[in-house]
């Protein structure tokens, strides 16, 4: 019947009229029984009529219930349903019944059946009643000829019978099954509330995103922090590492990286590590970026301590070699987060040079750094904050990963603040290690300043290069608490000590005071004032918390560049210029002097009988005479010159605008102090000589290397002539 009643309902779609099809499906019991019950009414005949008025009531309910759903048709499920579908049934065995003899058919069991089933399925009492009641008229209906002829002993006893089949399951099977069915529902409800449940978190969720676009972009603008996030993380990490390489001569300077920070996880002993970033001078590295095994490094893994290993050789080699390799001396620093050991920074040498301590700090801090990097960029990424507040965080952040050195970041901090928070004046101070001793590094007025009681320029004029005692004043409490001061941004006293005594902020409304640090070390302090008031808000001084983080981790960043930039190019035990950068500079010197055509003067000098020293008073007395030496060599000489170390006791010096006679005569000079210098030892005092030789541009030689030379040949000549003495290779004899 349902099936008919969709069919109708398509129909009914496609006919797009609802009230055709009521009337069609109306008039059809109708006209049913005006063709079918006609002549059977006319004989008397109840049982057709009655089974034809049926199917016609349950169509038109069906159709109804297609049409009107909004309405509440009873669906199947309910009671019409239910009642719809029973009378059905009976209907239809009442008619196969009259059509095979009446009471006395050999299908009346089928009744007993019926009834007994229907007892048994039924969800509601009120159809349950009416099917008895329709039992009893049906009965009727069959056997109302046979009463007329036999009486009511008959009916009656069917009707006891289907009395007795009905209480029976009704009152032993329908309970069970309505048991079974109870649990079953509960299940169904349980499993129904859980999906509910589990919808309205879900729409909690959705609820508390942004509107569909603004997720789309938001999401957009996330990825791309992350993607900037990530090269920047690489870029920097990187650059470390080969800055590590070249300034500490090492042959491999690598980060490995844990895959599995947690030891314990999946029943591993240690971490998994990959090569992270590396920079080498081998051809043997590990390709795939996925170490084998620790290694030498499990003692690292283990308990993450420092490793120093010396004089190895053969067979021992750290693990991102994949080919023998002669590495003589290996340091690995742990890279640990809060406690969680995350990678390891390993640098090797080849030829027996072991790492100074002042080596490792270098090594130790720059570990540090590179860890910070990758957290300042977790922390970063994971600050939630709305589309604009991301912007201005991700420019920022762009703005510091640009920045190199010191002033650059000044630069960028001035430009970050100025975006997000605005200032009449802005101040960049930095402390000493202790944070008691402060100084004014950078200062900035924006143009559109307004001017309160005190004149900004003026007083960043005073402000300029101040050094001042923290005790008492706003940016030493800043950095005493580690917290940014006033806790309100608010300046409500302009007398109030900010910098010192005389540099006070009268006009000021709105002030904050924001620590730079880096960890537990404290660097200096950003200072930004403003005529207006309520300028710093609780969400203002959040951001500019994470920003003063940021550059904190530039400042940094920038100190150890430069301080990693002079190691590159300075000789570690003279503070001379090395060698690598001498003949940069040389080069340079050398084109310019070509361009001009001006003159310059080349002097190579060497300590006399320098091996009978080291081997008279020891190696380090030898390195004091070397020190001593080239503090003279750059004591003496000008700002243009270049003063370097160009082998083991070997100097050279290069004079722009000097010709042969005047480097001669300045030789002589540089010859005779070192002679009169008295050195000191656990074996007596003692003095040491030098041998010089010169020659000059461009009358000496064209090139570079041709100069060179020529100097040696007259220090040889000096040599061959009793030491210390200076000769110019033009006048060798
Ligand atoms: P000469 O007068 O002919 O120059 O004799 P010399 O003994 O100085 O000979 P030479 O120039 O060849 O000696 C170089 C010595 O310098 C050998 C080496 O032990 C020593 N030396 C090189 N670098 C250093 C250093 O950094 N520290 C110390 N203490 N000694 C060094
Ligand atoms: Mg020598
Ligand atoms: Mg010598």
């Amino acid at each position: 019947m349902a099936a008919v009643a969709r069919r109708l309902f398509l129909v009914r779609r496609r006919l797009g009229e609802r009230w055709a099809l009521l009337v069609l499906a109306g008039l059809w019991p109708l006209l049913g029984m005006g063709l079918v019950s006609g002549p059977a009414l006319w004989r008397g005949e109840m049982l057709p009529l009655a089974i034809v008025t049926m199917f016609g009531l349950t169509l038109t309910l069906a159709v109804c219930r297609e049409l009107w759903p909004e309405r509440g048709v009873a669906p199947t499920s309910t009671v019409w349903g239910e009642l719809e579908l029973g009378l059905l049934l009976l209907t239809a065995t009442y008619f196969l019944i009259s059509a095979t003899g009446g009471l006395r058919s050999f299908l009346y069991p089928l009744v007993y059946a019926l009834v007994s089933f229907l007892m048994v399925v039924h969800r509601f009492r009120a159809a349950a009643a009416a099917w008895m009641v329709a039992v009893v008229a049906l009965e009727a209906l069959v056997g109302w000829r046979t009463v007329a002829r036999e009486g009511w002993a008959l009916p009656a006893y069917h009707l006891t019978l289907v009395g007795f089949f009905a209480a029976g399951n009704l009152l032993v099977l329908s309970s069970l099954v309505r048991r079974l069915r109870l649990g079953h529902d509960r299940q169904v409800q349980s499993t129904l509330e859980r999906i509910r449940q589990e919808a309205r978190d879900f729409r909690l969720i959705s609820a508390a995103l942004p509107p569909e676009s603004r997720a789309r972009s938001r999401e957009e603008e996330q990825l791309r922090m992350a993607h900037a996030a990530v090269e920047s993380i690489h870029e920097q990490v990187f650059h470390n590492v080969d800055l590590l390489r070249s300034a500490l001569g090492l042959h491999t300077c690598a980060l490995l990286w844990c895959e599995d920070p947690d030891p314990g996880a999946k029943g591993r002993r240690h971490p998994k590590l990959s090569i992270k970033e590396l920079s080498t001078d081998s051809d043997l590295v590990v390709q795939s970026g996925a170490l084998e095994g620790p290694g030498l490094l499990a003692g690292v893994l283990a308990e993450p301590k420092p490793l120093r290993l010396r004089a190895l050789g053969g067979r021992r080699m750290p693990p991102y070699y994949q080919g023998p390799v002669e590495v003589t001396d290996l340091c690995a620093l742990p890279l640990l987060d809060g406690g969680t050991l995350r990678g390891v920074l390993c640098a090797d040498r080849i030829g027996d040079r072991p790492f100074s301590s002042e080596e490792e700090v270098v090594l130790a801090k720059a570990a540090a750094h590179i860890l910070r990097v990758v957290e300042h960029e977790r922390v970063f990424s994971a600050v939630e904050r709305s589309k604009y507040e991301q912007e201005q965080f991700y420019r920022a952040s762009e703005l510091f990963n640009e920045a190199l050195t010191i002033e650059d970041v000044h630069r960028k901090t001035f430009e970050a603040l100025r975006r997000i928070a605005g200032y009449d004046l802005a101040v960049i101070t930095r402390a000493d290690d202790e944070g008691r001793e402060h100084e004014v590094v950078a200062v900035d007025v924006p143009e559109d300043a307004v001017d309160g009681a005190t004149k900004w320029g003026e007083l960043a004029e005073r402000l300029g290069g101040l050094r001042f005692v923290g005790d008492g004043s706003l940016v030493g409490m800043a950095i005493k608490n580690r917290h940014h001061m006033p806790a309100n941004g608010e300046l409500l006293d302009g007398d109030t000590v900010v910098f010192s005594a005389r540099t006070r902020l009268r006009g000021a409304h709105s002030l904050l005071v924001l620590p730079l640090q880096r960890g537990e070390q404290v660097l200096g302090a950003i200072t930004l004032a403003s005529t207006r008031p309520h300028r710093y808000t609780a969400p203002i001084r959040e951001m500019l918390r994470v920003i003063s983080h940021q550059v904190g981790v530039s400042v940094q960043n920038a100190r150890m560049y430069q301080s990693m930039e002079e190691r590159a190019t300075t000789d570690g035990l003279t503070r001379l210029t090395n060698r690598r950068a001498f003949n940069e500079r040389f080069d340079q010197l050398h084109a310019l002097a070509e361009r001009t055509g001006q003159k310059y003067a080349v002097i190579l000098t060497d300590i006399d009988h320098f091996k009978s020293v080291n081997d008279t008073y020891g190696h380090p007395v030898g390195d004091q005479v070397l020190q001593r030496a080239a503090s003279v060599f750059a004591g003496r000489s000008r700002r243009v010159d270049i003063v370097a170390r160009y082998g083991g006791e070997e100097f050279v010096l290069v004079l722009p605008d000097t010709d042969g006679a005047g480097a001669e005569h300045f030789a002589n000079e540089l010859r005779k102090e070192i002679g009169e210098m008295t050195m000191t030892s656990e074996h007596g005092n003692f003095q040491v000589t030098i041998s010089m030789g010169v020659a000059e541009f461009p009358a000496d030689g064209n090139d570079r290397g041709e100069l060179l030379e020529r100097a040696d040949q007259a220090l040889y000549w000096c040599k061959e002539h009793g030491r210390n003495c200076v000769r110019r290779w033009a006048q060798m004899g």
